[in-house]
């Protein structure tokens, strides 16, 4: 029985081994796809800031085209002066110039405001670029690292199963079968150590009686509350074969 038992519980160990790197496994895809929408929001604050370059730069050419048709209006009218002969007419004509000139100095100053702007968004622009490109890099750089982490694990997955399928040959068809039907039911874990009495996966306590019958290990038996396959776990045969639990990852 004892024999039994150590390979239930390695094929337990392998299976929750399993079980990790396949967790391990899924993970993958989601990180890769959370570092490319990194990425991508990087790109559309780029693509925003370039966006705004543009129509600043539009809005430039556009007041410095009003500026020069200030200035051809301005000199058009200056050229009528002298064909004014009207004290009247001649002070309406000086107001329009003035008024040309105002609006004129006006729009200069508009252009060197938004030239100013232009500069500076240029530089964020230059900066976020090579932001990016760092950036961009970087993402590949850790998608290479999680692609070989995962074919790391396919590896270690691939071991696994061997030796999986290796256990599974050891045990006579009817107790993998309710090893199976048991991991199914009860969360992954078909067999639990007694330690003290006391069922360590539901925390129940055992019947002495049974209890002194699981030391003498005869028979296969259940937890009479969980229903898993039992074993004494203070038995030095065994102890070896459970690895200890890694540490959660945070
Ligand atoms: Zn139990």
């Amino acid at each position: 029985m004892q024999e039994k038992i150590k390979v239930l519980i390695q094929l337990q160990e392998c299976d929750k081994k399993i079980e990790t790197i396949l967790e391990k496994k899924n993970q993958g895809p989601s990180r890769i796809k959370a570092l490319q929408e990194r990425l991508k929001e990087f790109e559309g604050n780029l693509q925003e800031k370039r966006d705004q370059l543009d129509r600043l730069k539009k809005e430039r050419r556009d007041t410095e085209r009003e500026v020069e048709d200030l200035e051809q209006r301005k000199k058009k009218s200056q050229a009528k002066l002298s064909s004014i002969s009207s004290n009247k007419e001649y002070r309406a004509a000086l107001k329009e110039i003035d008024e040309l000139e105002r609006e004129k100095g006006l729009m200069e100053e508009k252009a060197l405001e938004l030239m100013e702007s232009i500069e500076e968004l240029e530089r964020a622009c230059k900066e976020a670029e090579s932001e990016y490109k760092k950036l961009k890099a970087e993402t590949k750089k850790e998608e290479e690292a999680i692609l070989r982490e995962i074919n790391a694990l396919d590896k270690e997955l691939a071991q696994l199963q061997e030796e999986h399928h290796r256990l599974s040959q050891e045990i006579d068809q009817g107790l993998l079968t309710h090893y199976n039907r048991l991991k199914g039911r009860k969360g992954g874990l078909a067999i639990s150590p007694v330690i003290k009495g006391v069922c360590q996966t539901c925390h129940m306590g055992i019947p002495p009686q049974k209890f002194n019958e699981l030391i003498r290990g005869d028979d296969l038996m259940s937890c009479p509350n969980c229903n898993r396959i039992i074993y004494w776990g203070d038995n030095e045969q065994f102890k070896d074969l459970v690895n200890p639990q890694p540490p959660e990852e945070c």
